[in-house]
């Protein structure tokens, strides 16, 4: 049949492409379904970080998968510029968390205590910095600045052409790729799939869902509970100016052409992307008390989008075991975990022994204790 291949992916965003290109680079015949632009999607709304402090509070596997793929990432982006010849401008030299006030200060200390007190990496080099220390970094701070918490792994991209080189490399390698095709029904078909969309049938001997906060109703026909839900981030960026922000930060980046993103807001307010007026002056606040100099920076776009968010933060995979051979995978930190999903969770979807190697981000984490 001509729309059979060995596997497809639901989903064409940040997850689904690179799980896809990973598959097309180990000789997988692909098809990956989108939705399209009407659908909601993350990987065109999200800041670009590839971090790696503070990931994993509480749960070690997740500091060092995150670890994983910051360490895979400068091979990573080579390999996509040798795919479609897209530069997706990874930069890598440390971040910030800068803090406002000791209580901030305190708080960071103590995320660094805990996470040194956990097994597995990730978290080891990131040290406290006092004010003189950020002043070196970053001369133009304000006074309310007290300190921050830095690591050497942390770095950035540029989101969308990470998006776009993993589109086009995975397409280099023979993957189809079907715009328009808001998937339907997942039915086991013999040994394989059929998946159904508005734009036709499509049958594959795997599906793996990538959907984004549609594997909570998609993965239901695959037998598996994936609770994943919305949460609201917005994005402020200016106007170009001269380097104000030399070092980049959680919550703000000056990217090469000179503007100044701002983002980092976290709200719980449903499937709505409408903008909040509020949450972007807090936004504006909380930047002008650590960098006074952009009191009269003007602003010239926003949006929000929203997070795929597991109740701990922390991401969901999962083989069917009522289906073995359909796959949910969700997360929250999808440009950071790109080059894992690339090169070591697509691998496993083939190989077998999925739910092993990925055992600690089972949805089953979230079952009820039983009662005692
Ligand atoms: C404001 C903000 C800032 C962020 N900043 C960062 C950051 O700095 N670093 C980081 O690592 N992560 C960040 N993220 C998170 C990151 O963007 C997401 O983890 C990632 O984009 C999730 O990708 P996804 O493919 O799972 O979901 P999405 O990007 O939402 O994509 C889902 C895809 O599935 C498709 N789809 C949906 N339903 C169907 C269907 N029924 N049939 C077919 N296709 C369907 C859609 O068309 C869409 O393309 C941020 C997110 C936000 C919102």
């Amino acid at each position: 049949m001509s729309d059979a291949s060995e596997v497809i992916v639901i989903g064409g965003g940040l997850v689904g492409a690179a799980v896809a290109y990973g598959l097309a680079r180990e000789g997988a015949s692909v098809t990956m379904l989108d939705e399209g632009d009407v659908a909601l999607r993350a990987s065109r709304g999200n800041f670009g970080l590839v971090w790696v402090q503070g990931k994993g509070d509480g749960m070690h596997e997740y500091a060092s998968w995150t670890r994983r793929s910051k360490d895979l990432y400068r091979s990573f982006a080579d390999v996509i510029r040798g795919g479609d010849g897209t530069d997706i401008e990874l930069k890598q030299d440390g971040g910030l968390e800068l803090c406002l006030g000791e209580e901030d200060f305190r708080a960071n200390e103590d995320e660094i205590r805990r996470m040194h007190n956990q097994p597995g990496v990730g978290e080891n080099d990131r040290v406290m910095l006092d004010r003189a220390d950020v002043l070196k970094m970053l001369p133009l701070i304000g006074p309310e600045v007290t300190g921050a918490s830095y690591s050497p792994h942390d770095g950035h991209v540029n989101p969308l052409y990470l998006l776009r080189g993993l589109h086009g490399g995975a397409q280099a390698l023979g993957a189809r790729y079907v715009s328009g095709a808001q998937v339907r029904k997942i039915e086991k078909d013999g040994e394989g799939f059929s998946v159904s969309t508005k734009v036709g049938a499509f049958r594959g001997g795997k599906v793996v869902i990538a959907a984004g906060l549609a594997n909570k109703w998609l993965a239901e026909m695959v037998g598996l509970s994936i609770p994943v839900e919305p949460n609201r981030g917005h994005i402020l960026i200016t106007e170009r100016m001269q380097p104000v922000i030399p070092m980049l930060l959680v919550n703000a980046r000056q990217t090469a052409d000179g503007t100044i993103n701002f983002g980092n807001s976290h709200e719980d307010a449903g499937y709505s992307t409408r903008i909040n007026p509020a949450k972007l002056a807090e936004i504006a606040r909380s930047v002008i008390r650590s960098f006074p100099v952009l009191k009269d920076a003007r602003i010239v776009r926003t949006w929000s989008a929203l997070r795929v968010m597991s109740p701990d933060g922390f991401p969901i995979y999962r083989e069917s075991e009522s289906m073995p051979g359909a796959f949910s995978i969700s997360c929250h930190s999808g440009v950071t975990l790109a080059a894992a999903h690339a090169l070591e969770l697509a691998p496993v979807i083939l190989r077998g022994g999925f739910n092993e190697r990925f055992a600690a981000f089972s949805p089953e984490r979230f079952d009820a204790a039983p009662a005692a």
